[in-house]
């Protein structure tokens, strides 16, 4: 939690001018946002109002001690006590409540109990948050958020007007998120890889936290497949390498991918190895996290939206339906049908296959072998999520001189299944049962 600091309050055992004078002041300058490490400090939150409950969730979250002091409360502060999270004594505040604080919000819908909750941490010089008085308490906790390693927090000067800072917060929260502003460590920090899936493609289906890894990114390692545009958007000190394979450019073999990751992490620089989909699904991710580790390289994985799942959801197929399909294989293509593939097939299971462009074929005569119906639907989608998105539909009998016909090519994701069926969700078949 972070917190503004006001002038304290002094005034209180002088003459009310002078509590006034000081009570003007705290609105104005003079306040110092500060960071208060709250893991493990006794918190003291009165009242079990929404404001209480909102502020004891965020302290728990953060690993406070957290005392609720308060006759009733909500329905979540008490299944947070009930579950060891918090301490809740259901009763009236007393001046002994306080004692072991670090930190105190009086929260109640009293204002004559949370200015006297506000007098005793005065006096033991505890700072407190009274959420009854926002012009004159000394501290304001801000409007904040945190990303990746970085936190905001936003508090007015001026009167008090949370809904305006957090508007404010939010917007600068989302100039980070989306990687508009060069969050590079400055200083000299161990190097590491980043392993990020960005999605099928479109550059708005990356998660937050793989935007966030490309904007502290000193080196990205990238291939053909995924949301490579986000690329044009680094800084242009940001060194790039591509790895990507192209049908008249050879890959770069595995071994010297893995050489490149950890070598730059060893510099001490931040590497990101930005994939297609997600780096799990038929990405060599797992190789690629066993160099590091094998090296000593420090190397975190964020997932992404595999193509397996969201280039058949994007063309309107669910890879499961209930009624239709409970089960999903995702099958790499590339060594043909295999024994688990062929018992799905025959088990109306749905197949999702990932480079199965030039196998198609084998894929459709499994099919047929393993006994699918002869009008098994095939749904063939091309660069799902793109510009030059393309849906193929088809049966396990005809899929393969449509494809040819259409001159399919990579990348693509074909489903085979009962799901595939053009206008399902629109169909009876999708319908909720009625009891
Ligand atoms: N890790 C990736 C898959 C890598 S294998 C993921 O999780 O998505 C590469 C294969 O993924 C391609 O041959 C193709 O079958 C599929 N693929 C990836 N992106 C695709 C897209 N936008 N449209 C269709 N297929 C895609």
């Amino acid at each position: 939690m972070r917190l503004a600091r006001g002038a304290p309050h002094r005034g209180r055992r002088h003459d009310r001018k002078v509590e006034k004078r000081d009570r003007s002041s705290l609105a104005g300058c003079g306040a110092m946002i500060v960071s208060l490490g709250l893991a493990r400090r006794r918190v003291v939150v009165v009242g079990g109002g929404g404001v209480g409950t909102r502020r004891s969730r965020a302290l728990v979250a953060e690993g406070a001690n957290v005392l609720v002091v308060s006759p009733s409360a909500s329905a979540d502060i008490a299944a947070m006590a009930s579950r060891g999270e918090l301490e809740w004594h259901q009763r009236t505040v007393s001046r002994a409540d306080i004692d072991d604080a670090w930190f105190v919000i009086a929260t109640t819908d009293n204002p004559t109990v949370n200015a006297s909750v506000a007098l005793w941490c005065d006096e033991q010089r505890t700072w407190c948050v009274n959420s009854s008085d926002a012009e004159g308490t000394a501290v304001r906790v801000a409007a904040q958020s945190t990303h990746g390693d970085v936190a905001i927090g936003v508090v007015s000067h001026g009167a008090a007007d949370p809904r305006r800072a957090v508007r404010i917060r939010d917007a600068l929260g989302r100039v980070i998120d989306e990687g508009d502003i060069d969050v590079r460590h400055a200083r000299a920090r161990e190097g590491r890889v980043l392993l990020v899936g960005s999605g099928p493609g479109a550059d708005d289906l990356i998660t937050v936290r793989g935007m966030r890894a490309l904007a502290e990114a000193d080196v990205v390692v990238t291939d053909r497949l995924g949301a490579t545009m986000l690329l044009d958007r680094l800084s242009p000190d940001v060194e790039i390498i591509d790895v990507g394979k192209s049908p008249d450019n050879h890959p770069v073999p595995q071994h010297e991918i893995n050489d490149v990751l950890v070598d730059r992490a060893k510099k001490g620089l931040t590497v990101v190895r930005l994939k297609g989909g997600d780096p799990f699904v038929f990405g060599r991710g797992g190789e690629e996290v066993h160099a590091c580790l094998e090296a000593g390289v420090l190397v975190e994985v964020i997932p992404g939206i595999t193509s397996a799942l969201s280039v058949p959801a994007l063309a309107g197929i669910p890879v499961t339906q209930r009624g239709v399909a409970a089960t999903v294989v995702i099958a790499s293509g590339h060594a043909g049908p295999d024994a688990t593939v062929r018992a799905a097939l025959g088990a109306g299971a749905t197949v999702v296959a990932l480079m199965a462009v030039s196998k198609l074929e084998d894929f459709m005569v499994a099919a047929r072998e393993a006994g699918a119906a002869p009008d098994t639907p095939v749904a063939i989608i091309e660069r799902g999520s793109t510009v030059r998105e393309r849906v193929i539909r088809a049966t396990i009998c005809d899929a393969s001189r449509i494809a040819d016909e259409m001159a399919v090519k990579p990348p693509a994701v074909i489903v085979i299944g009962r799901v595939a069926l053009d206008g399902l969700l629109a169909s009876e078949m999708a319908a909720t049962s009625r009891p």
